[in-house]
Order: structure tokens, then sequence, then C-alpha cells
């Protein structure tokens, strides 16, 4: 009987034994930890100055050698300066170049059809040099005698060369560094100073020595201007005899015309004629395209 009981309670015990590891694997409550429970004990720092001061200058150390490395790794840098619009077009005609832009962007398309050349610089008469010549000018800016430089006895090459210098496009010394030439600013006339075209053509003391003698033949004192457009504009028309008038129109064709042939012949022949020489060149070149 006994036996019998404790077997009894043997099965027993072994069936809640059984039971209760069945609902252990079934069950889905978490493992038992400080942490899942929420039982860790919070961080509560106390901000005093002390704490505060040693962990501004622990984090300070720390980053000391970061800004170290990284001034060094700056200072290896090396900077390389490339100007697109230096490089695509020439300084000296932005200008021109943005004046292009804003006729461009102030004109509208109309119409639908395929590009093609045309020209509206007048309306009816179609293309004339005379009105691309005005298109080419600048409306509000310069506007260049050119009675005095077209309408005289110069040959064409002469008036030619005029009408550039006037526009400031001839390629002096000044012009040339400005196109990237590498050559040294120096005027061969005087030996002294830069070369520029008003320099050239009136200030330099071999040009301003041609002007006063020029115009001691015709009984003048002239205070030369700044510039070769200033001088055609102040030219004069003053003398009212047609023939001395021939002369006189035909005086700064001609020294502009044997200063640039003496620059040259000093530049690039080595041949160097003194001051009475270029005044007597001067002279004759007058007389005989008068
Ligand atoms: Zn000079």
């Amino acid at each position: 009987m006994h036996s019998k009981g404790a077997t009894t309670s043997g099965v027993s015990k072994d069936g809640i034994s059984d039971s209760s590891s069945a609902l252990k694997k079934n069950s889905k409550k978490p493992k038992y930890s400080r942490f899942t429970q929420q039982e860790l004990p919070a961080c509560k720092p106390i901000l005093t100055p002390g704490w505060v001061i040693t962990t501004f200058i622990m984090v300070g150390i720390v980053f000391i050698p970061i800004g170290l490395a990284s001034l060094f790794a700056s200072e290896r840098v090396v900077e390389i300066v490339h100007r697109y619009d230096d490089a695509c077009v020439p300084h000296w005609e932005i200008d021109d170049v943005a004046s292009f832009l804003e006729v461009l962007s102030s004109s509208s398309v109309k119409g639908i059809g395929e590009d093609r050349m045309c020209w509206r610089g007048s309306s009816k008469d179609g293309f004339r040099v005379r009105h691309y010549y005005k298109n080419l000018l600048p409306s509000a800016g310069i506007v260049v005698p050119w009675k005095r430089i077209w309408k005289t006895n110069a040959p064409p090459l002469v008036a030619f060369f005029v009408w550039v210098a006037a526009l400031g496009r001839i390629l002096t010394i000044d012009n040339l560094r400005r196109r990237h030439v590498m050559v040294l600013d120096w005027c061969c006339m005087c030996k002294e100073n830069g070369e520029s075209i008003s320099h050239l053509l009136l200030h330099c003391p071999v040009a301003r020595e041609l002007w006063s003698f020029m115009c001691s033949i015709f009984g003048l004192r002239w205070v030369m201007p700044g510039g070769v457009l200033d001088l055609l504009y102040s030219w004069g028309d003053s003398c009212h005899s047609i023939g001395v008038r021939k002369v006189w129109d035909m005086v700064p064709p001609c020294v502009f015309w044997c200063i640039w042939g003496e620059r040259n012949a000093r530049s690039f022949e080595g041949m160097e004629r003194n001051l009475m020489e270029v005044k007597g060149t001067v002279l004759r070149t007058l007389l005989g395209l008068v």
C-alpha cells in the first residue's frame, strides 16, 4: 500500500515537474535581468566646476593633435587659380563679349524655321559697310573723326594705320603685353619710358620734338592732348586756304606714319636715325603725299 502510494505520489510529482517545464518552454516571458527590468542605477552626474573644467581640458588635450595635423595638412594645400573667363576670352575683349552677349540676350526669336545668316544693321538697303562700321562703333562712347582719317590725301595704308591707332589697336608694347607676349616694356625712341600708343605717337620726347617742329613750320604753338583721338578731334579746320589746309590735314598721318616706321626700323632692323634725319623724313614724306 505504502509503496503504491509512494508510486502514485512519485508519478504525481513527475507530472507536475513535466508540466512546469513545458510551461517554461512555451512561456514568452523574458529572462530576468536588471537591464530588462530597468533596475540599473541611473547616470546622474553632478556637474561641479572641477568636473566640468577637467572634462573640457581632457577633450581639449585630445583635439590638440587633431588640430595640429589639420593645420599642417592645410599648409600643404596648393591653390591653383584658373580663370576660365581670361583663358577663354582675353581680358581686353571682355567688354566686347559682354556687349555682344547683351545684344544676344536683348533679342527675341521670331518665327519658325531654319537658322540662316541675316543682316539687321539697316532695314532697307541690306548689308552696307558704313552701317557695319556704325554698328561696330560704341554707341555712347568714342566717335572716331573719320573725315580727318579717310578724307585726306594719305594712302589707304597710312589712313588705315591712323584709324587703327585712333582705336588703340596698333601693336605697341603695352598692347602686346596685354596679349601675353613676353616683351620688355621699353620705348626704343626715347629709351626711357614704356611704350604705349599715346606715348610713342604723341608724348615721347622724340615725338614731341617732331610735333613742335611741324607746328613751328605753321607758326603755331601746340599743347599736346592726351590721346590720338583727342589730337584728331582738336587738329582743327581753322585755315581757310585750301592748299595750306591740305598740307595741314596731312601732318598727323604723316608724323604718325614716320614715327611708326622709325620705331619698327629700330626694333626689328637695328637701324637708328638721329632726330634731324627723322625730321627730314617727315618733311619729305609730307611733301611727297600732298
Ligand atoms: Zn619714348
